[in-house]
């Protein structure tokens, strides 16, 4: 059981906080019974004061895990000095962002908005002017994927490629067909006279930590580039470094014509991201999109020193062996275990799915009681993102654990 730390326990129990909330919150989500009130590095402590190895790390947004202190630093530094100006007027912080953003992933524009679907938002407007502005305005559909997430605004959960997310907000945007992921020749087959964009994930996170098969991104690229398509990646959950490389297109050596990032951007604070090729980005010409909040500078502090320690040399590094060792013990796990309760494990760098002979929800709890945090992905995949910070005695610790829980299921 995990241990009581008093001192970080709230003035208020976690049953009396969640009945609050049962009784105000719209119950939109599936929550967890816990109420989390302080976070260290992989740590957190819930309202009554119990500790626990947080391998989720705000659905995989707190890269450098809880109050890192440059982190902290940077937002307090801007906090004390200007906190928002819109972007009616230029800032600093979003410059050097944009600076820095360009450099680290070869793109020439940075967008700044304040979430992962609102990125997506971006790219399917950029998709849509882009072939207006080329003469071909009868181009507006996007291909994506089967068991894909791009966000839950109308225009991104229909991207979405899970009828689960669509059921009951009908009718739905026109302009979307989805295809199974890694087949290639689907996806050539549904590109037709209408096609606009492709839209993909490099590992396909919430529908099951997915891996795309080699060579399907290079393919998606060389089909774009026959057709005449953009080719759209999103980078939400893949970027900053999760995979162990900067991008996850970078795995393939190909460029995309733009991206999205969100997730581990502010590494907590609200900041998105779209990023593109010079040529396209024209489109989006002066006073065609944009956003209040887009890249509020404090968000956009916390980004820039963010990337300053992911971008350290040899810092990435870490993370794959990290992400390497992780994978390799589960997998020695999965060997004890009673054929067929772990079905698979997947993943790449810090990006884990522990694919399991059950709802994941029911792992989820047992691991939570033992004082292990992850979530789902998909109905039967309990998904693991530790912060890159996350040390071998932690993954040690959190390995023991799962291997406890997994064997007395
Ligand atoms: C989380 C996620 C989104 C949606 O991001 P929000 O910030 O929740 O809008 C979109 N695409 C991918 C791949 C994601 O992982």
């Amino acid at each position: 059981m995990p241990q009581p730390v008093p001192s970080a326990a709230a003035s208020t129990s976690n049953d009396t906080l969640i009945s609050k909330a049962k009784s105000h919150l719209l119950q939109n989500y599936k929550q967890q019974p816990i109420v989390l009130v302080k976070g260290r590095g992989t740590r957190v402590w819930d309202a009554d004061g119990r500790e626990y190895l947080d391998l989720i790390g705000g659905v995989a947004t707190c890269a450098l895990g809880h109050c890192h202190p440059d982190l902290v630093a940077a937002a307090h530094a801007q906090l004390d000095s200007l906190w928002h100006v819109s972007n009616a007027f230029y800032s600093q912080p979003q410059i050097d962002l944009a600076a820095q953003l360009c450099e680290w992933s070869g793109f020439e524009r940075a967008f700044f908005c304040n979430s992962g679907a609102e990125a997506n938002e971006a790219l399917l407007k950029l998709a849509r002017k882009v072939m207006k502005d080329r003469g071909t305005p009868e181009r507006y559909e996007v291909i994506t994927f089967e068991r894909s997430f791009h966000g839950r605004t109308l225009a991104t959960v229909t991207a979405t490629g899970q009828p689960k997310y669509h059921a009951g907000f009908e009718p739905l945007p026109a302009g979307f067909h989805h295809v199974p992921y890694g087949d290639l020749e689907a996806v050539r087959r549904a590109v037709g006279p209408a096609t606009a964009a492709i839209l993909v994930e490099p590992i396909q996170g919430e529908g099951g930590v997915r891996l795309a098969p080699e060579g399907f991104l290079k393919g998606l690229r060389a089909l774009c580039d026959e057709k005449g398509l953009l080719l759209l990646v999103d980078e939400i959950q893949t970027g900053m470094g999760r995979t162990g490389i900067p991008f996850g297109f970078m795995r393939e050596g190909i460029r995309p014509d733009a991206i999205s990032m969100a997730k581990a951007l502010g590494n907590g604070l609200p900041i998105g991201a779209m990023l593109c090729r010079e040529d396209v980005g024209a489109s989006l010409s002066p006073g065609s999109h944009g956003s209040t909040f887009g890249g509020n500078l404090v968000a956009a502090a916390a980004a820039n020193a963010a990337l300053k320690v992911i971008r350290q040399p040899g810092f990435l590094d870490e993370v794959t062996a990290k992400g390497a060792y992780f994978l390799g013990r589960l997998r020695e796990i999965q060997g004890k275990l009673p054929p067929g309760r772990v079905v698979e494990v997947r993943g790449q760098g810090l990006l884990v799915g522990l694919e399991v002979d059950r709802e994941a929800p029911q792992v989820l709890g047992k691991l939570r009681e033992a004082g292990v945090l992850g979530n789902a992905a998909g109905e039967r995949t309990v998904r693991f993102a530790p912060p890159f910070t996350v040390t071998r005695e932690e993954l040690d610790q959190s390995l023991a654990i799962i291997e406890r829980v997994l064997m007395a299921l």
